[in-house]
């Protein structure tokens, strides 16, 4: 019981340290990727994590819950301050997870609801066919328009008036474009629907003030924890006072049984970390790199959808330049050079979705190693040349040589 992990498990630690590698001598550029601080990392890997603690703070069916109280309540009081909520859950294990505790809290099976396409940017808890919210409730999606690729919030307000959902939801996995929470909540009311904001991708933003909140205009808001907002992989719901018990109940017992209070704790540092002085700086700079990215890719010929980037990510159109490469078939010749990110379709994408014609590309987890425009301008130097030259392999040797000294110069935060 003493043992490290290297003694205990050779296996698992010789992994641990090999994914310690790869992260450090890679470029991060999956935009849903971050990296914690060693102080996020210390409370994830605590003795926290043997605590059962089934119930909220001064409710709990487990006894010895003082510490763990504690924990929970300051992570829910600095949530509440960082995004100036009424009501904060900080139990979902997962975004997805507290998507399903919401409609949970005010669906019954068969009702209807309304989300943004997953061809066009939507998350697959929001209504794809075979996930869990695809089954068991009724689906009607809006899109981007074709040509602009961003969403016409007078065509959304004729399809929700249409439609009729009872939860609307706003909120998107792989949009580069601001979304109008003000907007979606004046269709909702008009249509006698609720809101759901998904904020998962740019909680960071909106904690730091630089995009739009959807606070005061959404019933329910849903977030991950793991992405631009720098923590511990795990999930959050906020909500106005009338939904709170209800979301409560949604969450434990409804969904889930004990809380994660090790990731709690990890999500407490992280609120610390968000309301200190330089997480604005950070989400600045995360904003500033997408868009230098943007404008590099762009002044070299390549189309993003609808033109560039308000946030933190870009999807890249491969089809501007290289008609005949899939986003896939790029994803791999990068990943050679020790660029890491991920195909994705884009709107009205012919390919499948295992091929698609574009990449993601997002700025979060390089900008938490430091990097700023310089380093942005050889990224997007070594992607055109990876890309134009068809992953020629000396290209590839050439860019994974820049890419290497780059990552050396900006090590990721955390030591294992
Ligand atoms: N919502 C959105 C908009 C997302 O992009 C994601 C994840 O990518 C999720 C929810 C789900 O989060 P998780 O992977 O933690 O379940």
């Amino acid at each position: 019981m003493t043992q490290t992990l290297l003694q205990a498990d050779p296996d698992i630690h010789a992994l641990i340290q090999e994914e310690h590698a790869r992260q450090n001598n890679s470029l991060g550029l999956i935009a849903s990727e971050n990296h914690v601080s060693p102080a996020v990392l210390e409370a994830l890997g605590s003795c926290l994590t043997d605590k059962y603690a089934e119930g909220y703070p001064g409710r709990r069916w487990y006894f010895g819950c003082e510490q763990v109280d504690q924990v929970e309540q300051i992570a829910i009081d600095r949530a509440k301050q960082i995004f100036g909520v009424a009501h904060a859950n900080v139990q979902p294990h997962s975004g997805a997870n507290a998507n399903t505790a919401v409609f949970l809290a005010c669906l019954k099976p068969g009702d209807k609801i309304m989300g943004m396409d997953l061809a066009h940017g939507g998350h697959l808890s929001h209504g794809m066919r075979i996930n869990f919210s695809g089954k068991y409730f009724e689906v009607a999606s809006y899109g981007v328009e074709e040509g602009s690729e961003v969403l016409d919030m007078d065509k959304i307000r004729e399809q929700v008036l249409a439609e009729r959902p009872k939860l609307l939801i706003a909120g998107a996995s792989a949009y580069p474009r601001t979304i109008d929470f003000e907007a979606f909540g004046a269709i909702a009311k008009e249509a006698g629907c609720l809101l759901m904001a998904d904020i998962a991708h740019i909680a960071g933003l909106v904690a730091a003030g630089l995009a739009p909140s959807p606070v005061g205009h959404a019933d329910f808001i849903t977030t991950t924890i793991h992405k631009t907002l720098r923590g511990p992989r795990g999930g959050m719901i906020m909500c106005t006072e009338e939904w709170a018990k209800k979301i409560d109940v949604a969450v434990f017992p409804g969904l889930q049984g004990g809380p994660l209070e090790h990731a709690i704790a990890a999500k407490a540092v992280c609120f610390k970390e968000a309301l200190s002085g330089d997480f604005k700086t950070y989400q600045q700079q995360v904003i500033d790199n997408a868009n230098t990215l943007a404008s590099e890719l762009t002044s070299r010929g390549w189309r993003l959808t609808s033109g560039g980037t308000d946030n933190h990510l870009m999807l890249l159109d491969l089809r501007s330049r290289m008609p005949e490469t899939t986003g896939d078939t790029a994803a791999n010749w990068l990943r050679d050079a020790e660029i890491v990110c991920n195909k994705n379709s884009i709107p009205f994408d012919p390919r499948p979705p295992m091929q698609t014609s574009g990449l993601r590309l997002g700025t979060p987890a390089i900008t938490s190693r430091g990097m700023g425009t310089e380093e942005v301008k050889l990224i997007a130097e070594s992607i055109d040349s990876i890309l134009t030259s068809e992953g020629n392999e000396s290209v590839i040797a050439t860019a994974k040589g820049a890419i290497g000294a780059l990552c050396a110069q900006f090590p990721i935060p955390t030591k294992q």
